[in-house]
This record gives C-alpha cells, sequence and structure tokens, in this order.
C-alpha cells in the first residue's frame, strides 16, 4: 500500500471533526504529559482550544527537545542550481508563465558558488531547481552532487518528484537527503493552485517521499505551504504522512519543514493566513508529536521569530540564503521569494551561542556512505 492509498483511506471527515472538536484544559493537560502521543493526541493540539495551553506544550517541547537533541541547531545553506520550471504553481515566481530571468547554473557556476558558501564555513547545502526535466533533471542533478561532494560533507535536495530508480541515481551520486513539499493536501486547492505541467498530478507527488526512502535517501523532509489552505487541515494530513513513513521506513529520518507563504500573489484565489501564534502552536504540536524529529524553519522568517524558537522546539535552520541561482556570486536571475533574516552565518552563531545553544556545521560525512570527499 502506497501513501496515496493510505490517505485515500482517511477519513477526512473525522480527522477535521477531532482537529476542530472542543477540549477542556484539563484534558489537553493530561496529553502535555503523556510519554508518548496518539495521532488523535496530536489532532487535539492542534486544535482551536489548544490555544490556551501554548505555554504548557512550549515547556514541555522544551524539555522534549533538550532530551533528543542536547543543545544543538543544525545549520544548512541553500543553493538554487536553476529556476527553470515547466510547472504553472499560481503561488510561485518561478512558475512558466512569470517573465523572470531564467537561469541554470553550468558544473563552473556551481562550483564557484561552492566556494564561496564553503569558505564561509558552511559543510551542510540543500541543492534545489524547479521541474524542468530537459534542462535540470536527474542527470543535471547526477552531476551537480558529485561536484558538491568534493567540498560538502552533507547534500540534501529539494527537487522534483521521481520513481525510486531515478532516486536511487541521485543516492549513488552522493546526495544523503530530500525535502519534498506536498504544498497542500487539500485535493481541491491542489488543483486550483497547480494548473499546468507535471505536478498536477497530486499522487505521484504524494507518494515521492517514499520513492526516496526506497531509493536509500539516509533522510526526507514533509512540509505544507502554509497559506494555501486551513494549517490545520495540512498540519493533520503533514503527519499523519510523516508516521506512515517512519512505521515504515523506522530506520530513515523523517523531518518537518514550516514555509509560509511569504507575499500574497494576486494571482491565488484565497490565502489563508498563518499568525505567528498558529505558527508556533503547529510547530509546538509537532514537536510533542514527534519527539526525535527534525524541525526546520528557514529564513522565509523573521530573526525575532527564529530566534524566539532556537532551543524551544526548531533543530536546523538554514542560514544567508538566496534563492535565485547564482546568487551568492552574481546577481543575473530572478529570486523565488524575498527571505526576511537576512543575518549572516556569524551572527547567527553568535546568537545561538549566547543562548547556551551549539552551533552544529557538520554532523555528517559522505566517507559513511563510502565516498572519499577530497580536501576543499
Ligand atoms: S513551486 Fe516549484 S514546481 Fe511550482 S513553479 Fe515554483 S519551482 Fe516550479
Amino acid at each position: 500500500m502506497s501513501f496515496f492509498d493510505f490517505f485515500s483511506s482517511l477519513d477526512q471527515k473525522e480527522i477535521v471533526d477531532r482537529v476542530y472538536a472542543k477540549y477542556d484544559q484539563t484534558y489537553l493537560l493530561t496529553l502535555i504529559n503523556k510519554e508518548s502521543l496518539h495521532y488523535y493526541d496530536f489532532l487535539a493540539l492542534l486544535s482551536p482550544s489548544a490555544e490556551s495551553v501554548l505555554n504548557e506544550m512550549a515547556i514541555k517541547s522544551q524539555f522534549i527537545t533538550k532530551k533528543f537533541f542536547g543543545n544543538t541547531m543544525l545549520l544548512y545553506v541553500p543553493l538554487y542550481l536553476s529556476n527553470e520550471c515547466s510547472n504553472a504553481c499560481l503561488y510561485c515566481g518561478f512558475n512558466k508563465n512569470a517573465n523572470i530571468i531564467r537561469r541554470t547554473l553550468s558544473l563552473k557556476e556551481i562550483e564557484q558558488e561552492i566556494l564561496f558558501l564553503k569558505e564561509k564555513g558552511f559543510d551542510h547545502i540543500l541543492l534545489l531547481t524547479g521541474e524542468y526535466p530537459s534542462v535540470a533533471g536527474i542527470d543535471y542533478l547526477e552531476e551537480a552532487i558529485s561536484l558538491t561532494k568534493k567540498y560538502f560533507s552533507s547534500i540534501s535536495l529539494e527537487v522534483f518528484p521521481s520513481t525510486e530508480a531515478k532516486y536511487k541515481q541521485l543516492v549513488d551520486a552522493g546526495a544523503t537527503g530530500l525535502t519534498l513539499y506536498q504544498e497542500t493536501y487539500h485535493l481541491p486547492t491542489y488543483k486550483l493552485v497547480h494548473l499546468s505541467g507535471p505536478k498536477t498530478n497530486f499522487a505521484f507527488r504524494l507518494n515521492a517521499p517514499e520513492e526516496a526512502l526506497a531509493a536509500g535517501f539516509r533522510k526526507v523532509g514533509l512540509g505544507a505551504l502554509l497559506g494555501l489552505t486551513d494549517w490545520r487541515f495540512d498540519s493533520a494530513f503533514v503527519g499523519s504522512h510523516a508516521k506512515y513513513l517512519m512505521n515504515k521506513f523506522w530506520k530513515s529520518d523523517v523531518s518537518i519543514s514550516f514555509p509560509r507563504l511569504r507575499h500574497t500573489p494576486s494571482s491565488l484565489p484565497l490565502i489563508f493566513t498563518v499568525s505567528d501564534k498558529n505558527l508556533v502552536q503547529m510547530i509546538l504540536a509537532f514537536r510533542l508529536f514527534l519527539p526525535s524529529s527534525a524541525l526546520t524553519l528557514s529564513t522565509r522568517e523573521s530573526a525575532e521569530l527564529r530566534d524566539n524558537l532556537m532551543g524551544l522546539c526548531i533543530t536546523q535552520m538554514s542560514a544567508e540564503s538566496k534563492t535565485n541561482p547564482g546568487g551568492y556570486t552574481s546577481n543575473l536571475s530572478t529570486e523565488q521569494f524575498s527571505t526576511d533574516d537576512n543575518r549572516s552565518l556569524k551572527k547567527i552563531i553568535s546568537c545561538l551561542n549566547k543562548k547556551g545553544l551549539d552551533p552544529i556545521l557538520k554532523d555528517w560525512s559522505n566517507h559513511f556512505q563510502g565516498f572519499n570527499q577530497e580536501p576543499a
């Protein structure tokens, strides 16, 4: 049974009813104090009623985060390789109908960016593309990964959905992680915002994280693009997706990210506001439900919010992000979105240190994958 089959078998009405049921405080406090949470407990913590116990959720989250991750914060940097795309996602600046400056980096240009980022001290890198297989497909990525692994210990990807066989090519080349946001688990909304291109295939995308783990990726990242639909609905299904994968691929890591729409494109038919308070409740509920999962907050969010969530529940953060291909060493293409926290890596490290947290730049070596990393 694939995740799409499992997802199709879920009673969505029952799940929504549980998320919107009224829970009294005493009951919610009992859930927060449980050793491990059932899926239905997680749904209760996503509920509007649970807004009254956010402090208690935060205290328990901090305890759990310290228990499973110590004082660590993993820092990574994204590197956009291409902004070509054959999809028409209404919320994205790279969509095929956007009149922007398109660019796909050559190997020489990738190396230039890599050297710049390595010099800053990064050792975990996230390589990103749009979905345009004839220009930046599997073979292109394979070459990019082979080059990157000479300099970086850990390479993750945020690319297009694919099959186990094709993902295996990327694992064999040296990639360790794949992040793939479903964007939304609400099918009518999904259809409304994905007008054309391969991304219109909801089921193929939904099954791709499973294909990636079957191919040998060590970790996958899930998430919904917050703002497309009711965040409580999407969180409920991100949670079920994560649990499904963790049960099936128990040796692998499943992490969750919380990308929130930064701007409201006029083309979007509807926007569901996700306030800071909503975002915090969501992240805390995930921490209590998935105690050992890495939780990621990117530079889309403000420095203030990121600082407040350090040590509480978030365990991975990006830094110094540019969202246009070649953006670190030149400025010859259009960005996907603008970031909010634009502090340098040094400043983020200093902030972590002040809070008694340990910035982690390296927690993996590709020697473990059988590669000999050449000294950079
Ligand atoms: S979200 Fe991804 S697939 Fe959609 S238009 Fe943007 S880059 Fe392409």
